[in-house]
């Protein structure tokens, strides 16, 4: 059975544990965000999307894989809507079919920088090991 884009959006929302319907778009999040600037999908769009039934385009996108799970989003959101958590269960729903890992641990020498700093492996920690 296929599932629908409007079904995903909902097992997303519920996966995440945020309320999404709290977001007024205030764009706090994405103000607050170190690596919005980089991303094809800024936090503030996370909740109205999903709320709308558009999962594919979160699930496309590499806002997903950028998020270095800070909480600076959660933290400025003036409504308690905890954007990070609705990243967080986009990129959980993302690699699920993936045996829960975007990439496996002997490819970790691969992707790793000399010059990545400590931060972005303990996000990689907490994103890839729930
Ligand atoms: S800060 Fe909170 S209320 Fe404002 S756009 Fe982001 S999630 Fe919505
Ligand atoms: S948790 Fe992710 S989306 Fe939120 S501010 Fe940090 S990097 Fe940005």
């Amino acid at each position: 059975m296929t599932v629908t884009e409007k079904e995903v959006s909902r097992q997303i929302l519920q996966l995440s544990g945020a309320n999404a319907n709290l977001c007024i778009r205030c764009g706090r999040c994405t103000a607050a965000c170190p690596v919005a600037g980089q991303m094809d999908q800024k936090p503030h769009r996370f909740a109205s999307l999903l709320l709308h039934g558009q999962a594919d385009t979160l699930l496309r996108s590499n806002s997903i894989w950028l998020c270095l799970s800070c909480m600076a989003c959660s933290e400025r959101c003036p409504r308690g809507v905890d954007p990070a958590r609705l990243v967080e269960g986009v990129r959980q729903y993302a690699v699920r079919p993936r045996g829960m890992a975007h990439f496996s641990p002997d490819q970790v020498p691969d992707v790793v920088d000399d010059e990545m700093p400590q931060q972005a492996l303990m996000a990689a920690l907490r994103k890839y090991r729930k």
